[in-house]
């Protein structure tokens, strides 16, 4: 880096040392407002109010209700994604603490959702409080340090001219993954030129997922009374080889060679609740994983060519979704998987920025699980970056939590990053 970026490096790491108790106060509030997937209105009035109070020059929510606030002006968008909504809690016994209570023990904050994903928000909030402040006071001399160079100083003036970073406490993503985002995207008309996601890293880099979809196997027979089954035909019976087939398919899926197989699997099986009856119908749920790539279109050709012959239907359904706003975002059940290419100036800049901070390339890999990325990279074409201070182990368990220097390490990843980006 250059003297000149040096420079905006010591005073994102001092600010993010000096915001330590706001960041941590607001964390802990979100902690404290119950947000499951749907219900995220409050956790929302309360991150639009951080927003304003770091000093966005825009906050608003769009159709889908998610919170976002914008800093700069610039026609480029960098959009820092992460979600408000937890899942819901299971046994609250099993829990060290009061789900809903922050609890600060050692360096770590325990509570609902800390990991996934509000510690998360509160990283890149106030990442963009940091960059507000470092790339507004560009424009002005440097208090210190003597005289700042003519060729360095436009550069910082520029880069909330050339971009604009929008922050995003995002809504639904526990349920419908990418549906809040393609609403924002395509409904409301935010088209970013590229994603960061803070979702649990550990801080360091995700560059993929594998996809999920769901698919309905149908098979249909002739209902008649179970004391003259002769009469009738059996869509049980007529299912029982179509599992099967389900079941082989998993030797010849499509195979990558980073994510490695899909797989799928019969999680749930329907019919007509009449125990006195042949069954008319049959209805089994596969839950398919996919590698990036794959399409809806080809996914059902893959499981028709296989169930078609045993007389039996695929479709992949509609999932249901309410945003809290009340509007409906239906959609497929289809998330796609991605991958963010290696040589991805994403990819580079990610990098750049967590060494420029710590001195060390960070380590890049790819999630097992699915993230809002499956609309932003798999869906549209977006590129998308997984970065958070959060660690995978403590995702939807009960001793949720995230460290502290962590988090602060995540914000002022957040802050620098546009920095590396614009370079
Ligand atoms: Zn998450």
């Amino acid at each position: 880096m250059t003297n000149d970026g040096a420079e905006v490096v010591k005073r994102i790491t001092r600010l993010a040392r000096e915001m330590t108790g706001r960041r941590e106060r607001f964390l802990a509030d979100l902690i404290r407002i119950r947000s499951y997937t749907g219900q995220e209105g409050a956790a929302v009035e309360r991150t639009l109010a951080e927003l304003r109070a770091i000093g966005c020059d825009e906050v608003w929510t769009d159709s889908a209700g998610n919170a976002l606030g914008r800093i700069g002006h610039g026609p480029r968008v960098i959009l820092y994604d992460a979600h408000l909504d937890t899942n819901a809690v299971a046994d609250e016994r099993e829990w060290p603490h009061p789900p809903l209570e922050p609890v600060v023990e050692g360096d770590a904050m325990f509570g609902l959702g800390a990991s996934d994903c509000k510690g998360g928000v509160a990283a890149i909030v106030y990442g963009a409080a940091i960059l507000a402040e470092v790339a507004r006071s560009g424009d002005r001399p440097q208090q210190s340090g003597g005289v700042a160079r003519s060729g360095d100083r436009p550069r910082q003036m520029s880069l909330l001219d050339d971009f604009s970073v929008v922050v995003m406490g995002a809504t639904l993503e526990e349920d419908a993954e990418g549906f809040a985002l393609r609403s924002l995207v395509e409904r409301d008309g935010l088209r970013p030129e590229v994603v960061l996601l803070a979702e649990a890293t550990d801080l360091t880099l995700r560059r993929g997922q594998r996809g999920r979809c769901e698919v309905r196997v149908r098979t249909e027979g002739r209902a008649a009374h179970a004391s003259q089954p002769h009469l009738g035909e059996s869509a049980i019976l007529k299912m029982l080889p179509v599992i099967a087939a389900l079941e082989e398919m998993n030797t010849s899926l499509p195979v990558d060679p980073i994510f490695g197989k899909g797989n799928q699997v019969v999680t749930l099986i329907v019919g007509p609740h009449t125990p006195n009856s042949v069954p008319a119908w049959c209805e089994v749920t596969v839950d398919r994983r996919l590698v990036p790539g794959e399409t809806p279109d080809a996914v059902l050709a893959g499981i028709r060519a296989v169930v078609g012959p045993l007389g039996a239907t695929a479709t992949i359904p509609t999932q249901p979704v309410t945003a809290h706003t009340g509007l409906r975002l239906d959609g497929p059940a289809f998330y796609s998987g991605w991958l963010l290419p290696d040589a991805d100036p994403l990819l580079a800049a990610g990098k750049a920025t967590a060494s420029a901070l710590w001195g060390v390339e960070p380590a890049v890999g790819v999630w097992r699980f699915s993230t809002d990325g499956a609309y932003s990279a798999g869906a549209a074409g977006i590129p998308t970056l997984g970065f958070g201070p959060q660690e995978e182990q403590y995702v939807h368990a009960a001793d949720d939590q995230v460290n502290l220097t962590k988090l602060r390490k995540a914000t002022e990843f957040y802050a620098l990053f546009p920095w590396m980006y614009a370079q």
